[in-house]
């Protein structure tokens, strides 16, 4: 016998940085959210995950009012730079701080800093209650509403009664969540490598912290962005013939990064895994009354480090959509929301597919006429300009900002 909650006009599965900041922007509008996540807490400050808030993410963080405490966790990153190898010279500097932007840098900082500013947003949201400890198991819809069936936090079996279903639970959701449970499946592209990120405290910053930079040697790339006070993310590929689990041993990493840095010294290991390079579409975003947002809707992958602004984005486009046509209006809503934030996160995608095969290249001949074209580009301001722009997203954000919410 499952327990009933009260209903709620809608329901949010997954509490991540997506489902936190939908739930946060359907209560402002006036709606009752209920929130239900599977953990208990936010993600753990040494399991980094996404650590580059991109100029155009910033934005979302204005409208939402949190950019302030992002700020007070982040370092400010004015630039990234493309090398041959690691102490090689730029050969490409792309420079944010020239952006014509309301914030010409990005924000860096642990995953754990932007869920909790956005979960302090969800509590300061009145209609917006937050479930941690519930594991979502059916979802299900019919003509008057959609149900989830879940155990909660004390081990009850209990349902959770919406008029319309956010899915917010991130990229397993078509393979075992809530989209797979709704029929979405999704168009999944692989690039046919793994790699790796590793996050390490040091004992001092070995490097200006304001700048990132990848080496994009076919040998192994490698790649150092700063995220906290001595906290340092290193990305590099896995290459044929690796052991997986040997290249994210302490001693591995501790290699890695004496090829980028030879004199700095690890405090600390804090959180090193693997990934295949991939990405993948869900074939909808819509089912009747349940929407897919996030990583659900288009999981982006680690290397290209977008995943959560793009799906930050789209939050905010899904608010704007529901305010131009009234939540009653859910079906043309959402449609109007998956037409726009499909041809962003596509976008996007076919950036990180570019990414993506130049981490996988190998070829050294391929690779020199790589860096030939790539000197020739940060030769040219206008052209570096430009590649700057597409690497930190700008322009992705919605074109206008919302009308004032109806709560009909
Ligand atoms: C190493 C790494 C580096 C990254 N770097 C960047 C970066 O620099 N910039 C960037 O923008 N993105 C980056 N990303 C991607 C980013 O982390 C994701 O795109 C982002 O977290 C997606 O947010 P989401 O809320 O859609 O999904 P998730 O963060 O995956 O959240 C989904 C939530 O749903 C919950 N959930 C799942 N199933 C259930 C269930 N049955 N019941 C209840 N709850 C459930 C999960 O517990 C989770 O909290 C990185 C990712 C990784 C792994």
């Amino acid at each position: 016998m499952s327990r009933p909650t009260s209903d709620a006009e809608v329901v949010v599965v997954g509490g991540g940085p997506v489902g936190l900041a939908t739930a946060a922007l359907l209560g402002r509008l006036g709606h009752e959210v209920i929130l239900a996540e599977r953990r208990h807490a936010p993600t753990g400050l040494d399991e980094s995950r996404a650590i580059t808030w991109m100029p155009e993410g910033l934005l979302f963080a204005d409208h939402m009012g949190i950019t302030g405490a992002l700020r007070a966790d982040a370092l400010v990153r004015t630039a990234h730079e493309f090398r041959t190898s690691p102490d090689g010279p730029a050969i490409l500097d792309l420079r944010l701080d020239r952006l014509r932007h309301r914030h010409p840098y990005s924000l860096n900082l642990a995953q754990h800093h932007s869920e909790v500013a956005l979960e302090r947003a969800v509590h300061e949201t009145p209609g917006v209650t937050v479930l941690r400890g519930f594991t979502a198991g059916g979802i299900d819809q019919d003509e008057s509403g959609v149900t989830v069936e879940g155990v909660a936090a004390d081990g009850q079996p209990t349902t959770l009664r919406a008029r319309f279903g956010v899915a917010a639970d991130g990229a397993g959701s078509t393979k075992r969540g809530a989209a797979r449970r709704l029929g979405i499946d999704q168009d999944f592209r692989d690039y046919g490598t793994f790699s790796a990120v590793a996050d390490v405290e040091l004992t001092a910053d070995p490097d200006r912290a304001d700048r990132s930079w990848v080496a994009l040697d076919p040998r192994r790339p490698i790649g150092a962005f700063a995220f906290g006070p001595r906290r340092w993310r290193l990305i590099y590929r896995v290459n044929e013939g690796d052991d997986r689990a040997d290249v994210v041993s302490p001693a591995f990493v501790e290699e890695i990064l004496r090829q980028a840095y030879p004199h700095a010294t690890v405090t600390r290991h804090l959180w090193a895994s693997t990934f295949r390079l991939g990405q993948g579409q869900a074939m909808h975003y819509g089912s009747g009354r349940w929407v897919l947002v996030g990583d659900a809707a288009h999981a982006m992958g680690p290397s290209a480090g977008a995943g959560m602004m793009v799906g930050l984005l789209g939050a905010w486009r899904l608010e704007s959509a529901i305010c131009r046509h009234g939540i009653p209006d859910w079906g043309n809503a959402v449609r109007e929301y998956e037409a726009a934030q499909r041809q962003a996160s596509l976008r996007v995608q076919r950036g990180n597919a570019m990414i993506f095969r130049n981490i996988a290249m190998r070829n050294g001949a391929l690779a020199s006429l790589r860096s030939a074209a790539l000197t020739a580009a940060g030769r040219v301001p206008a052209v570096a300009d430009r590649m700057a722009r597409k690497e930190t997203l700008a322009g992705l954000a919605p074109a206008e900002a919302p009308a004032p919410a109806r709560t009909d």
